[in-house]
This record gives C-alpha cells, sequence and structure tokens, in this order.
C-alpha cells in the first residue's frame, strides 16, 4: 500500500472534484480495479508515478507519443513556440509549413483541415461526407472507436440481429442513419450496401482496430470496402488518428496501398499535443467553410504550440528512413519474447501486432472482430496487468485496448518486458489451476 499511498490520495481528491476522478473514462482503471497511477514524470520509454515508482510504458499516451515522452526534437520547438508568443485564432505561418509537411507524406490527399482532436475530425469527416454525397447513412463497424461524436457512438453488434442502439445521451432517431457491421466481414458490408446503398454517405474503419485491442485488416478486406465504396457512390473514409504516422509514414493507406476518400489523423500527428486532421481530395475539402458550405471551426485549430511539436514530429520521421524498420523490429522482438512466455505457461492467449500496435487477448481463438475480441477474459487480463504493474511494466488499463510501442524503447526495455510477462503470466496461470 505504501507505494500506492500518493496515487491513492490523488484518486480520492480526483473523485470529488472530477466525474469518475477523470477526464477520460479509459484512464480510471474501471477495467482492470486498483488505484490509477498518477505520473509524475515522464521521459523517453519511463515513466515515474506520484509515489517515486517507475514504469516501463506502454500506454504512450494512448499511442500519441511515437517518439516516446519528451523528445528533445519535440521539447525544443515547443521552447521557440513559446519564445515567439503562443498566440492563436489568427494565421501564421506553421500551419501551412504543417499542412504541406503532412500532405508530402500522403500522396493521395490534396488538402488538410486541422482540428483540435481525433474525436473533432471524425465529427467533421461525417458531416463532410454527408454533405457531399448528400445522403445521411453511415456504415461502422462494431468494435471500432471514432471518437465521442454523436453518430459513431451508435452501437452494437453488425450481425444484423441486435440492432444499433443509440448511446446515452444520443437522441433516438441518431440511430436511423447508422449500420453496423462486423470487422473483416465483407459479406456483411455488401448485405448493408444491397439493402440500403442509396442511403449511404460513408464507411468509416479503422484500417487496424486499435480500440477492440489490435485487429489486423484480413487481407483484401480493406480493397474490397474501397471498391464497395466506390461502386455504390459512398466515401470510404479510414480513421487513422491511431495508424496515421505509426504504421507506416503515410499509415494504413500507406502500408495497404488502399485510397481512401477521406482520412482522419489525430494522436501521433500532434508530437503530444492536441490534434486532429482531416485530409482529402481538394474538390471534397473545399466543401469546408469558408471556401463551402460544411461548417467547420475552432478557436485553437491550428494552434501555434501544436504545429511546433507536430512539425517536430514529422521532421524527425523524415529525418531517420530507419525509424519504422526498427520500430517494426521492436515489436518483432516483443511479439517473439510473449509468444515463448505464452507457449511456456500454456495459457490461452493471443497476441496480436501490427508494427509497433500490440494486444494480448486472454481468448481462446485468434481475434478477427468484435465477437471474437468479447470474448476475451477481461478478468484475466486485469491479473495479469496487475502482476505485471508490480514487476514495473505499464500496459493499457483494459483487455481491448492496444499497447504502444515507441522510438524510445531499448533492447533492454522490450528485454525487461517479457521476462516480467513470463512471470506474470504464471501468476496468472497459478490462479485460474
Ligand atoms: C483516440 C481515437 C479517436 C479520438 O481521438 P481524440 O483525440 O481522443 O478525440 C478517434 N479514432 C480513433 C481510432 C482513436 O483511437
Amino acid at each position: 500500500m505504501g507505494l500506492i499511498a500518493r496515487s491513492a490520495a490523488l484518486t480520492e481528491r480526483a473523485r470529488r472534484v472530477l466525474p469518475g476522478g477523470v477526464n477520460s473514462p479509459a484512464r480510471s482503471f474501471r477495467a482492470v480495479g486498483g488505484t490509477p497511477r498518477y505520473i509524475a514524470r515522464a521521459s523517453g520509454a519511463h515513466v515515474v508515478d506520484e509515489d517515486g515508482v517507475e514504469f516501463i510504458d506502454y500506454v504512450m499516451g494512448w499511442g500519441a507519443l511515437l517518439l516516446g515522452h519528451a523528445p528533445a526534437v519535440v521539447r525544443e520547438a515547443l521552447e521557440r513556440a513559446l519564445i515567439d508568443g503562443v498566440g492563436c485564432g489568427v494565421p501564421h505561418r506553421a500551419e501551412v509549413e504543417f499542412a504541406e509537411r503532412v500532405l508530402g507524406r500522403l500522396p493521395w490527399a490534396e488538402q488538410v483541415r486541422l482540428t483540435n482532436s481525433g474525436t473533432e475530425a471524425v465529427m467533421t469527416a461525417v458531416r463532410l461526407a454527408r454533405g457531399a454525397t448528400g445522403r445521411a447513412g453511415l456504415l461502422k463497424f462494431s468494435g471500432g472507436y471514432h471518437g465521442h461524436s454523436d453518430a459513431v457512438l451508435v452501437s452494437g453488434h453488425g450481425d444484423g440481429q441486435g440492432a444499433p442502439s443509440p448511446a446515452a445521451g444520443l437522441p433516438a432517431g441518431i440511430a436511423r442513419d447508422v449500420w453496423l457491421a462486423e470487422f473483416n466481414d465483407l459479406e456483411a458490408v455488401e448485405l448493408r450496401f444491397a439493402t440500403h446503398g442509396p442511403g449511404i454517405a460513408a464507411v468509416i474503419v479503422e484500417p487496424v482496430s486499435a480500440n477492440m485491442g489490435v485487429v489486423a485488416p484480413a487481407p483484401g478486406f480493406l480493397a474490397g470496402l474501397r471498391s464497395l465504396c466506390t461502386r455504390h457512390g459512398a466515401l470510404l473514409v479510414f480513421d487513422e488518428v491511431v495508424t496515421g504516422f505509426r504504421i507506416a509514414p503515410g499509415g494504413a493507406a500507406e502500408r495497404f496501398g488502399v485510397t481512401p476518400d477521406l482520412a482522419v489523423y489525430g494522436k501521433v500527428l500532434g508530437g503530444g499535443m492536441p490534434v486532429g486532421a482531416i485530409a482529402g481530395a481538394a474538390d471534397l475539402l473545399q466543401r469546408l467553410a469558408p471556401a463551402g458550405p460544411i461548417a467547420h471551426a475552432g478557436t485553437f485549430a491550428g494552434h501555434p504550440a501544436t504545429m511546433a511539436a507536430g512539425l517536430a514530429i514529422l521532421t524527425a520521421i523524415g529525418a531517420d528512413p530507419d525509424l519504422f524498420t526498427r520500430l517494426e523490429a521492436a515489436g518483432a522482438s516483443l511479439e517473439a519474447g510473449l509468444v515463448a512466455d505464452i507457449a511456456r505457461n500454456g495459457h490461452p492467449c493471443q497476441l496480436a501486432r501490427v508494427g509497433s500496435m500490440w494486444t494480448l487477448f486472454f481468448a481462446p481463438a485468434t481475434v478477427v472482430n468484435w465477437r471474437s475480441a468479447d470474448a476475451a477474459s477481461c478478468e484475466r487480463y486485469g491479473l495479469f496487468f496487475h502482476a505485471m504493474l508490480e514487476r514495473g511494466v505499464h500496459l493499457a488499463p483494459s483487455a481491448l485496448e492496444a499497447n504502444f510501442i515507441s522510438a524510445a524503447h531499448t533492447a533492454a526495455d522490450i528485454d525487461r518486458t517479457v521476462s516480467a510477462a513470463a512471470g506474470a503470466l504464471a501468476e496468472v496461470h497459478a490462479y485460474h489451476r
């Protein structure tokens, strides 16, 4: 208890003044139980909590921190931005340079509009798709997460049995325009188009799912979505808030060779500062105000500090052609170690990984969609999570989330993680024997 006294005291204070004790639910440890660790300092791949305990961090800003915590290039860029005076709400040079640099990574896109979060970028992309097609329908996938704007919060199972249900606080009518399918199920998408095709404005998808744990697209799935959208006059929207600038310099569109009509970005792109972006062809983007009639605005959009940090990240990515090869190698090494741990342990676990994103599912079979992700044991993950925490490794505090390797994770960090997992898995196994 001594080692969490300060985090526990802060949790108690937080619960009095913040709903659920947090500003975003994923931080609350509700899914794993116990006391969230309040992080006092962070550097590279490591964080130190208020009680002075150090962890190897795999939360990594929920994927935002590609180069690890507080990389020098970002710190220096932010210091320079502060010296120049951090204003906002007026045009400035860095917005232009940032947009040019982003589009340099996205050869399929011609323009980009910046927002303050992934949520806002998705909200605006959905509005843009609806405005451009004159249709209201939205097709999304069970287990996908696209931020917390109304339309994309409609959820449920995409098997045609459970009707989509609006979340609390949404008007009931909102579910009328949202269709669901299971991830990786092209036939279900085809069926939705067959029935509702003329009303579907857009298909929105995380090209690699990160928010039901890491689930890779089956071969041909993204290309299949592309051709169905083209055939039915719907827009294909890639939610690349996690995958953008992480699984390849040009994100999933580059890695899988499938071109969306619109893509939204966030997380990595801000270099740790709040950001979102919508990219696409000029004839689509020009429909946004003031060039066109579709509303989007933001006092802080294109904020100088965000532009400085984002430019620093994009410069670092551009200057380091081996960066993504090293991230892949670190991911492969962690995967090999964890798979060996699992084999030795005999526990039914599935290690899923795409590049530097990974999830250990306590599930009986390979996870391909929400249905199979939902079969994973949250209770076992909770035991594993806390056993890892005790061994100095801070994983994502939920069974169905992605963990992230950064460029700052060293071979020694990976080795320590693999040996911690060997002990943690044995502990979970012993508990369930
Ligand atoms: C995090 C996330 C969002 C929302 O981004 P915020 O910046 O948290 O609003 C949207 N889509 C995906 C895939 C995400 O992981």
